[in-house]
């Protein structure tokens, strides 16, 4: 069945040539004891090694069952290994760190054997070599006779035909000899058994054919065989390799025998781990520390509408520029004229126009999902008030923040603590709000024709304060020849008029503490009510009803633009557009039941039609959420440093590995392993000690998290839990860990995969 046809095999040392083999031909019954008999360097080894497959042959023909092997691929090879040959070497060759069972298994595993049908067989040839009590033990703890009765063992294993022993018992004792001879003759009655040996004894006493070497040719066949060359028959071997877990379990293994270095190498690898996880768990605790913050404290931030929505792409791209009407004419010209131009809001920029159906969508919202809506209307109303000293004096209105106070009392109540009185129930009552420290502004107290030089001014200097509001019709006097209208300038008939209101401050309030501080501004409130009756009043007016027809002002008869028309018409109260809504939403919940209603009215609107609404809360969260982000992907980028260093390291460390397993490379190879096998045997080395670093990383991140939460919460109290390592953390950075060493071994798991099996076999 196997035939050697002028082989010749030549090794290139330095710039010479030895030839090995020199068109050695041989033929092999199917059932012998041939012992190849010659001096030290002879080619016996070599001849070995050809008919094994394990090295390739530079001449000349190896046939097996008449056929060919001339173009065999390494796959050809690796399954002819597998299933054909079963080599015993004079080293043994056995591998050390595992159990004498796994040693006579592994060779079976590369041929996909079952688990079961592999101990089966292997504890049947265990037995037959006389090792049954021995199966547990490692190598190492068997002597020189028992370690070749297991590299036999695993020769027979998966039942080849042909046996291939180099010197066998060259590192036996001679009573051990005996044994082991007897045992290869036996296997020899029905396998062909080629056995290399110096020892003529040996090969006179067991062989049944005695072929001698010299100079890597046959100068002598006791038993000479001629080949029928007619004889064909087909050859088919099963494709050999080994299963990833097969890999992981023999790495796992040889993991075990150092333990300390794996350990090592495994909490170096960590430490990359655990400050990305530290970075993660505190980004992803801050963050949803502010989500909470949004929820609880910055649920009651109102959304907003204002004229001109804050646009907060613009703001980030940095500080506004004052934005120009377009202009076609010349910078810097010399002609002595002035061009009247009118600012404009810059074009990119959305205004809001709140129109009556946006007030009606507004109307349709549940309102217990709101506390409170405030709307601002630019309207200026004709306040006067009586000094101490009896005069009168106006009082500008958009220097004291004259605006509605709240509506909802439970809300008002919550918010505020009345120092004084009582909150206003009518349209004559007014609210005088002061700031956290009782504080008004010298503006507002000088606006309303108070003393700003002295220490303090107590309440009872503003309870008795009397106001009025004079509505436009007698506050402005209609000049009939001129067609403008001029304030009436007597303040003493105004103030007493019959048709003016007459009101009086009837409370005092001031923000409680911890309450939201947008809700109003120090200053003087009136009731809605006193709004609504000035609005009707002034559109009914004379002045209003002329104002909204013109283009020029009724009261300077200069001609106005279009913005500053409507400017005038609001500040009379003509117009009752309202410029400023707030919304403040009851929950989170209510505030995006809210959101979603507003964004109801914007859907099929065209662009410059829809309301933008300012969500503050939500966007201090979301740039907050986007600064830790920022900081920590910047951590996160240097923790990454470590991750690096460490993959090299465990690179160098795999490589370190190689070396030391080399040995156990061509052991494997002589079994039948692919190269793809080795490297997955380093793979999965590789992979595991990515997971235990993976793992060990996790963890000690997950414990440093306690004392790094007690530290923060001693410094900042409302911060009880801040770093929180979320499970899909956890996962992704074992899962990363594992990639990263398994790319790091790849090389030395590649450089491995390519060693000679020969040249593996022989280091030591
Ligand atoms: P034997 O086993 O009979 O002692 P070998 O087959 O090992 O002889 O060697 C045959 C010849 O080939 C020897 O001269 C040896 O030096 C040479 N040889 C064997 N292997 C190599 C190798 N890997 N590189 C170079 N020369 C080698
Ligand atoms: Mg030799």
């Amino acid at each position: 069945m196997l035939q050697v046809h002028e082989l010749t095999k030549r090794y290139a040392i330095a710039n010479f040539k030895q030839t090995a083999l020199d068109q050695l031909s041989l033929s092999f019954r199917d059932k012998e004891f041939v012992c190849i008999l010659g001096p030290s360097g002879s080619g016996k080894t070599t001849l070995l090694n050809m008919i094994g497959g394990l090295d390739r042959y530079d001449d000349g023909d190896l046939l097996i069952d008449g056929k060919s092997t001339q173009h065999f691929t390494d796959a050809d090879w690796d399954s002819y290994r597998n299933h054909a040959i079963g080599f015993i070497f004079q080293s043994y060759n056995l591998i050390t760190h595992t159990s004498v069972l796994a040693n006579v298994e592994i060779g079976m595993t590369l041929s996909g054997l079952s688990a079961e049908k592999r101990r089966q067989r292997a504890l049947e040839v265990l037995e037959q070599v006389g090792l049954k009590d021995h199966v547990y033990k490692k190598p190492n703890q068997l002597s020189g006779g028992q370690m070749q009765r297991v590299a036999i063992a695993r020769a027979l294993a998966n039942d080849p035909e042909i046996i291939l022993a180099d010197e066998p018992t060259g590192a036996i004792d001679s009573e051990t000899s005996k044994h082991i001879m007897t045992l290869i003759q036996e296997i020899s009655k029905d396998k062909l058994v080629i056995m290399v040996t110096h020892d003529q004894a040996i090969a006179e006493r067991y062989a049944s054919r005695i072929v001698s070497l010299k100079d890597g040719r046959v100068i002598n066949d006791t038993h000479p065989y001629e080949r029928d060359a007619t004889k064909h028959a087909g050859l088919k071997f099963k494709k050999t390799s080994m299963a990833f877990v097969q890999a992981l379990k023999l790495s796992f293994n040889n993991l075990k025998t150092k333990k300390f270095r794996t350990l090592i190498t495994a909490f170096a690898g960590s430490i990359g781990i655990i400050g990305v996880a530290l970075v993660l768990a505190l980004a992803n605790g801050l963050n949803e520390e502010i989500l909470q913050l949004e929820r609880s404290t910055l649920a009651e931030f109102p959304l907003q509408i204002d004229p001109l929505p804050i646009n907060i792409e613009a703001a980030r791209s940095g500080p506004p520029r004052p934005q120009f009407a377009e202009t076609e004419r010349e910078e810097f010209p010399t002609i002595p004229f002035i061009f009247p131009f009118e600012r404009q809001a810059a074009q990119t920029q959305h205004v809001n126009l709140i129109r009556d159906e946006f007030i009606d969508h507004l109307d349709a919202l549940d309102p217990a999902l709101y506390y409170q809506i405030t709307v601002v209307r630019s309207v200026n109303m004709n306040l006067l008030t009586r000094l101490e000293d009896e005069s009168i004096i106006q009082v500008d209105t958009r220097r004291i923040n004259f605006e509605p106070t709240l509506n909802n009392d439970e809300f008002f109540e919550d918010n505020y603590d009345l120092l004084f009185g009582q909150a206003p129930q009518n349209d004559q009552e007014l609210l005088l709000v002061v700031d956290r420290f009782n504080q008004l502004n010298v503006t507002v107290l000088s606006a309303l024709g108070f003393s700003s030089s002295v220490e303090s001014l107590p309440f009872e200097q503003f309870i008795g304060r009397e106001f009025s509001v004079v509505f436009p019709d007698q506050f402005f006097r209609f000049d009939e020849d001129l067609n403008r209208f001029f304030p009436v300038g007597n303040l003493e008939t105004l103030f007493t008029h019959e048709e003016a209101v007459r009101l009086t401050i009837s409370g005092i309030a001031r923000p409680r503490e911890g309450s939201a501080s947008t809700l109003l501004s120090s200053g003087l409130k009136f009731h809605p009510d006193l709004e609504t009756r000035y609005l009707e009043e002034a559109s009914a007016s004379l002045i209003g009803q002329l104002q909204a027809q013109s283009n020029v002002s009724m009261i300077t008869g200069l001609p106005l633009t279009e913005s500053a028309r409507t400017n005038l018409l609001r500040s009379l109260g003509v117009d009752a557009t309202p410029s400023q809504i707030r919304i403040y939403p009851v929950s989170f919940e209510a505030k995006t039941a809210i959101r979603n209603h507003l964004d109801d009215f914007n859907e099929n609107l065209p662009e410059a039609q829809r309301i933008i609404y300012t969500d503050l809360a939500a966007l201090i969260t979301e740039l907050t959420g986007d600064v830790i982000t920022g900081i920590s992907l910047v951590l996160i980028a240097f923790s990454a440093i470590s991750l690096v260093v460490s993959s090299i390291m465990i690179g160098i460390i795999t490589y370190v590995s190689v070396l030391e397993r080399t040995k156990e490379i061509g052991i494997l190879r002589s079994l039948g392993a692919r190269k793809k096998d080795i490297s997955r045997v380093f793979n999965a080395e590789t992979s595991l000690i990515g997971f235990v670093a993976g793992a060990l990383g996790v963890s000690i991140a997950f414990v440093l998290t306690f004392p790094i939460n007690r530290l923060i919460n001693s410094r900042v109290e409302q911060l009880d839990r801040l770093a929180v390592l979320p499970l899909w953390a956890f996962l992704a950075l074992i899962a990363i860990s594992i990639v990263l060493t398994y790319i790091s071994g790849l090389i030395p798991a590649g450089i491995a995969a390519r060693k000679n099996p020969v040249e593996a076999l022989r280091t030591e």
